[in-house]
């Protein structure tokens, strides 16, 4: 798959939005996740990216690994730590392109304490921590953890390439867009899903893992500006008067029609390389797993 073009005027754009991020409000992003169709999409599209008996394990269990991909949302409340493993806010590590952000996750809690490295979110380390579990799981042999951790890996993965589970604006709350975190992941794509074409892309070795999420975190993080300006371009030109879908009273209300067709019109690019990539991403590193553990028979 294609790599992306970091442009001048994006980082321009990037800069310039930054400069309102004057006060964080603190919220948690618990509850927010590609809906249950993106997750499933790009669940199904990453087994149909699959090639020769590998596939067949996967297609075989299409519907468990499927059924089981929202799994890590669910058990946000069982577990206090799951919360933060569902995004990572990367401006909380310096100026792009976050060097602060030691991928190291021990030496990372020894600079900065548990706490703040939890806060501002694990997804990076609970996908890395997911892949090796999938590993072991192989060796074992164990059918139903690799089914469950491959789902599990796919959820976390697959959240990593939202581009709002990498910024700490992820609803647009810093700069008055509130609610386009699932404006995008899930009313555009519940209304649009079937107009994004899948790209199929055979897995790859992606080579090291950590390496491989963190560019996807960059590269999701790079497209969150785009979102916002076209989102702030499309609420001015209909006349949006924001106020009315904000509110208890007014839970659940959403945008007009009108706005989700122009907002596909212009970002429907972006959701086709997310989910795709995504797609394309939870293949190779089932695939990689399953290499790292000596590809085992089934
Ligand atoms: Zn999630």
């Amino acid at each position: 798959m294609p790599g992306f073009v970091r442009t001048t005027d994006r980082l321009k754009r990037r800069a310039s939005l930054l400069l309102f991020f004057c006060s964080y409000v603190l919220l948690t992003a618990q509850g927010f996740a590609w809906g249950p169709a993106g997750h499933r999409w790009f669940t199904n599209r990453a087994t149909d990216n699959l090639e020769g008996p590998f596939q067949e394990l996967f297609s075989k269990h299409r519907s468990t690994v499927v059924q089981q991909t929202m799994g890590p949302d669910y058990r946000k409340d069982q577990d206090p730590e799951e919360p933060s493993r569902h995004f990572i806010d990367l401006e909380l590590y310096g100026e792009f392109p976050f060097s602060d952000l030691d991928l190291n996750y021990d030496r990372l809690v020894d600079r900065l304490g548990k706490e703040r490295v939890e806060k501002n979110g694990t997804l990076l380390w609970a996908a890395q921590r997911t892949f090796e579990k999938l590993v072991e799981a192989f060796h074992r042999q164990n059918l139903e953890q690799i089914l469950l951790y491959s789902a599990d890996l796919s959820h976390y993965v697959g959240d990593l390439h939202q581009p709002f589970h990498t910024t700490k604006n992820f609803d647009g709350q810093l700069t008055g867009q509130l609610g386009i975190h699932s404006r995008f992941e899930s009313e555009l794509v519940n209304l649009y899903l079937e107009r994004v074409p899948f790209l199929k892309a055979a897995p790859t070795d992606l080579g090291p893992v950590m390496g491989q999420l963190h560019e996807v975190a960059v590269e999701s993080y790079q497209w969150v500006d785009d979102i916002l300006r076209v989102d702030r371009r499309v609420v001015s030109e209909l006349e949006i008067d924001r106020k009315q879908y904000l509110g208890k009273a007014n839970k659940g209300k959403k945008y007009p029609d009108q706005y989700f067709k122009r907002l596909f019109d212009e970002v429907g690019g972006v959701l086709e390389n997310r989910l795709n990539q995504a797609a394309y991403r939870v293949g190779c590193l089932w695939w990689m797993a399953w290499e790292k553990a000596g590809k085992p028979d089934f």
